[in-house]
């Protein structure tokens, strides 16, 4: 394992945003709140999970391996004080990814397991036993009844994966939707890890179309409002027309006469150019803004995820030989 050397420290990175921060943690190491009613929510800093308290069993939803065995506590914790059964009986998968479903096997035995079809489909070929493929599945729409309350489970098409849902507590006044915005902070690496970046970026206003006023976004430590989920599209907004100006104005040429032979030196040389010059601005803009906007890479990566996605996706990728 390769660790920072003694005495190296941090870059000096800006402090991040109070308004980043969540709750504290307990002595264990999670926090759990209520959201509304019945439906409550767990945390460790950094990775986000759901519960649903009913007189017929627990719905879970995530089941985050770094919150692990606290979900469990924190599960038998709320039961006690509300006088509940703390019996797991439904585990809902928001989509396949490890980090948020890599502890479902702590809840075994007689629990029903719902996912996307397409969730199934992955992790019966990941193969992973920590990530028991759901038996439930659907395509675009489920209704989930348990103990008297209603989940409504819907896929509205391919984003951070190709089978991350939108879990919409109706009565809750609660949206549930994973790894796309992270409530105070930007986006990790290449658009937060994700898959199809123009699904990435349609994603928010297909949030925002749900009634809600709270956001269970599955990052950091604290829920995110509406007003987080309108920083994080305008911060993607400045990105793209930050792309756009940057491809428009960039002179390839020079870096490909420069290069020569070498035609892939030619493309870092005009590509790395184009990036700097789009993501320097935003950089600008959002540090102090959203927490580690100033860790460059993070930006650079998505810039370039989107510059790419302008090019490919959208078109067109250059200009038409004569
Ligand atoms: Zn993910």
């Amino acid at each position: 394992m390769t660790s920072p050397a003694a005495g190296d420290g941090l870059p000096d990175y800006a402090p991040v945003p109070r308004s980043a921060f969540g709750p504290a943690l307990n002595e264990q190491g999670y926090y759990v709140g209520r959201v509304e009613r019945n439906l409550y929510w767990v945390t460790d800093g950094v990775y986000q999970s759901a519960f649903l308290t009913t007189p017929d069993g627990v719905v879970l939803f995530d089941a985050p391996p770094s919150i692990g065995g606290n979900l469990r506590r924190a599960v038998d914790e709320i039961t006690a004080a509300e006088g509940v059964t703390n019996t797991v009986t439904h585990l809902v998968y928001s989509h396949h990814h490890a980090d948020h479903g890599g502890a479902a096997f702590l809840f075994d035995g007689d629990v029903t397991r719902i996912g996307h079809e397409e969730t199934r489909r992955l992790l019966l070929r990941d193969n992973d036993s920590a990530r028991p493929a759901p038996e439930v599945t659907f395509a675009d729409r489920y209704t989930l009844e348990v103990g008297g309350e209603r989940v409504e489970l819907a896929w509205h098409g391919p984003n951070h994966t190709p089978d991350n849902i939108y879990i919409h507590f109706p009565d809750h006044d609660t949206l549930m939707f994973i790894d796309v915005v992270n409530a105070g902070w930007v986006p990790i690496y290449n658009v937060n890890l994700s898959e199809d970046v123009i699904g990435y970026m349609g994603a928010p206003d297909v949030a925002l179309s749900y009634p809600w006023t709270h956001f269970i976004c599955g990052h950091l430590g604290r829920l995110a409002t509406r007003d987080d989920v309108a920083v994080h599209q305008q911060y993607i907004a400045d990105v793209e027309a930050s792309s756009r100006e940057a491809l428009a104005s960039v002179d390839p040429v020079p870096f490909y006469v420069a290069a020569g032979a070498n035609v892939w030196a030619g493309v870092k040389g005009h590509l790395d150019a184009v990036t700097e010059r789009a993501a320097a601005p935003v950089i600008a803009k959002y540090t102090g803004v959203l927490a580690a906007a100033d860790i460059a890479e993070f930006t650079y990566t998505t810039t370039f995820q989107i510059m790419q996605s302008l090019r490919l996706d959208r078109g067109p990728s250059g200009p038409v030989h004569p």
